[in-house]
């Protein structure tokens, strides 16, 4: 197991890393790995992922099959789960099964749900039945990738496994999956979540790139709800409660705009703990008064990580990224004492589906943008490779911004009262600004007076 164990301390270095930069760029696809938690309520949300499965769980539950067995528990707490669902991994071979307890145990080119040669058993598309369950009980689907293959290359762990070529190809498996539960289900996937949190594609982009354009949240975790990690049966269970106990009681709040993280399918030993420590899990968490509602009801009522409803900036924001708008970066924190940057205040303030068509025609256009855009935007000091790049051609479209950049700002100037009085008149000739200092203006300033002039609160 030590190549395992090194392999997972340079994942998580790595992905430490690929936080702090996140928290840079505001970006319309948030990593939602937990929220601020709110006054008053405890809220905190559950994710089941690799299903539905029909399988019965394994070794010891009498239930027909495990999705419908969490179903009836979560049922019982009146809890909502979010299951990340895949289509199918019916057509991922040529295939092996590989060691028993490795991560090559389903197939070495690779995954099966719920194991080898029995893909059937799993997926939306062949269990029609459970999908429509999960829907009708009012739980959330999230995409985990029509045939779970990897979006990218990771040598390390994966060296032998399949992935997708270019982002294209993510982007159709993607959408094969979203229009199969939009078709049959009537039921819009709101976010995704990389299988195995593989994020580059081998053609340079990202996760994050296929989920704005299938408008998507990036859909993370901050708490591992345990069991995937082999030992004996009865451990496997207890490893899947002991640690949730323990941190309720080290602290009833613990789990506050947390999301956890559960399978809906086999261990690396073909073993489902999930079976026998749901109900345990949904009662420690009732008995500390916590609802558990779906990611996207989590996100509603508290969307940012780092702000929570007692800040006074938090209804503004909420109210502008509940309509749309990117007010929020990449790792999902408004950083309300930043200064706020020219760029940023244009980003914030493009109407949504036209950025969003923007970049759809970017990316369908093989990641060119039309010559004009590209003046409009080189004009203030952006290159398309710039995360802001789609915002400018828009902007100058709705009049927002002069073509030229007759005032001489780029993106990284900061935001200060008279360029804001200036921006935000054109947005809403009859805003009144709220700002008192004269120099360079916070997240906190812009942000509210961005809501006031937008949606005329
Ligand atoms: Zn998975």
């Amino acid at each position: 197991m030590i190549i395992y164990d090194l392999a997972r301390k340079a994942k998580t270095g790595y992905k430490q890393y690929l936080k702090q930069r996140a928290g840079r760029f505001l970006s319309p696809v948030r990593r939602i790995e937990r929220v601020a938690p709110l006054t008053g309520k405890r809220y905190v949300a559950m994710t089941f992922d690799d299903g539905p499965c029909a399988m019965p769980p394994n070794p010891n539950n009498t239930a027909a099959s495990l999705t419908g067995h969490i179903l009836d528990v979560l049922k019982k707490y009146n809890a909502k789960g979010t299951f990340d669902v895949i289509g199918t991994t019916e057509n991922n071979y040529p295939d092996v099964a590989g060691k028993e307890g490795s991560f090559t145990w389903g197939g070495v080119r690779y995954d099966h749900y719920p194991d080898i040669n029995t893909d059937k058993l799993a997926g939306v598309k062949n269990q029609p039945d459970l999908a429509e369950r999960i829907i009708g009980e009012g739980h959330e689907i999230t995409n985990h990738g029509y045939a779970h293959i990897l979006f990218g290359k990771i040598r390390l762990i994966y060296g032998k496994r399949a992935c997708f070529d270019n982002i294209h190809e993510v982007i159709s498996d993607l959408k094969k999956l979203d229009e199969l539960v939009q078709k049959y289900y009537k039921h819009k996937i709101r976010a995704g979540r990389p299988p195995h949190y593989v994020d580059r594609t081998r053609d340079g982009h990202s996760a994050y790139d296929a989920y704005r354009y299938m408008n998507y949240q990036y859909l993370a975790a901050s708490f591992d709800g345990g069991g995937w990690l082999v030992s004996d049966y009865e451990k496997e269970v207890s490893n899947m409660i002991r640690p949730l106990e323990a941190a309720l009681k080290a602290d009833p709040d613990a789990l506050s705009g947390q999301i956890i993280f559960q399978k809906d399918g086999c261990n690396m030993a073909r073993r489902t703990p999930v079976a026998d420590a749901l109900d345990k899990q949904l009662e420690l968490l009732t008995e500390k008064g916590y609802s558990v509602i779906t990611v996207s009801e989590l996100l509603e009522l508290s969307p940012f990580e780092d702000t929570g409803d007692t800040e006074p900036v938090f209804e503004y924001a909420r109210e502008l990224i509940n309509a749309g708008f990117c007010v929020a970066y990449r790792n999902n924190t408004l950083q309300p004492d930043r200064i706020a940057n020219f760029g940023e205040l244009v980003m914030m303030s493009v109407l949504p589906a036209k950025l969003h068509r923007e970049f759809c025609d970017y990316v369908d256009g093989n990641f060119h943008a039309p010559q004009e855009s590209e003046q409009i935007a080189k004009a203030y000091g952006i290159t398309p490779a710039h995360p802001y790049f789609h915002a400018f051609p828009v902007a100058v479209r709705d009049g927002l911004l002069k073509p030229g950049n007759p005032d001489g700002l780029d993106a990284n100037t900061p935001v200060t009262s008279g360029i804001l009085i200036k921006y935000l008149t054109r947005i809403n000739p009859d805003i009144r600004i709220d700002v008192s200092s004269s120099g360079p203006l916070t997240r906190r300033v812009v942000t509210e007076n961005l809501a006031r002039a937008l949606l005329k609160i």
